[in-house]
């Protein structure tokens, strides 16, 4: 976005009126969607610039980063969600650290992380990533595994489902992108027919939440449109 304002309040000013807009375009209620501000990459400093305009709630993909800023934001309430790819030798630091993970994928995880929480006597919201787009790159379940593994995820009781995530098809091709948040909102059907209390849906990113939002999202996680493009050299 070359237009996009100086300031991370105006970037947040204008995230939080395109997600509106993109709600009452697919006439939904704004107040139906949630954003999830991810922070990756960048420093407790801009986290803190951010929990400076009221937000509290960060999405981060890897572990490390959100010790670090855990550190140097010790004297504030935040609540880190995980976003991204997990190795089970993070559990204990994903235990003790996060509110919630997003990127649930696989039952030795799903193992990991309840013996973590056990013995820490925490629990952790989790929705459990899905697979919904053809690229190898992509991580999540297979949708055909999809409802044995909630069934089988009911035995770790500090784990709560609360719902499915996915990330879409990195495609030009709208009707693709569309495709795998179409995906993903048709197996929540099927858990919730299945009993499973699987309400939210984690679907949009900064290029795709106006789709994934038309498509039934809950929650968009974005990052770039607001705190600017990744420099990945650190
Ligand atoms: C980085 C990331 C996002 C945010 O991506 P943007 O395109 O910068 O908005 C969302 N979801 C996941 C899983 C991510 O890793």
């Amino acid at each position: 976005m070359s237009d996009a304002p100086a300031t991370l309040a105006g970037r947040f000013a204008i995230v939080q009126a395109s997600v509106a807009d993109a709600c009452v375009r697919a006439g939904r209620d704004p107040s139906e969607v949630a954003l999830l501000p991810v922070s990756k990459t960048f420093g407790a400093d801009t986290v803190r610039e951010a929990i400076g305009l009221g937000w509290r709630r960060f999405g981060e993909n890897k572990v490390q980063e959100i010790q670090a800023k855990a550190a140097a934001l010790a004297d504030e309430n935040v609540s880190w969600v995980v976003i991204g790819h997990l190795q089970t030798n993070k559990a204990k630091a994903v235990a003790a650290l996060a509110s919630e993970v997003q990127s649930l994928d696989r039952l030795d995880l799903a193992v990991a992380l309840d013996k973590a929480l056990q013995t820490q006597g925490r629990s952790l919201d989790v929705l459990v990533q899905v697979k919904t787009s053809p690229e190898e790159t992509k991580h999540g379940l297979a949708p055909d595994d999809l409802l044995s593994f909630l069934d089988q995820l009911k035995a770790f009781s500090s784990l709560r489902l609360r719902g499915l995530m996915t990330l879409a098809e990195a495609s030009e091709d709208e009707s693709r992108v569309r495709a795998c948040f179409q995906s993903l909102y048709r197996l929540r059907d099927t858990a919730r027919q299945a009993g499973h209390s699987a309400d939210r849906l984690s679907m949009g990113m900064s290029g795709d939440f106006a789709l994934a939002i038309a498509e039934g999202s809950t929650e968009v996680r974005i990052g770039s449109a607001i705190f600017g493009a990744r420099s990945y050299k650190a």
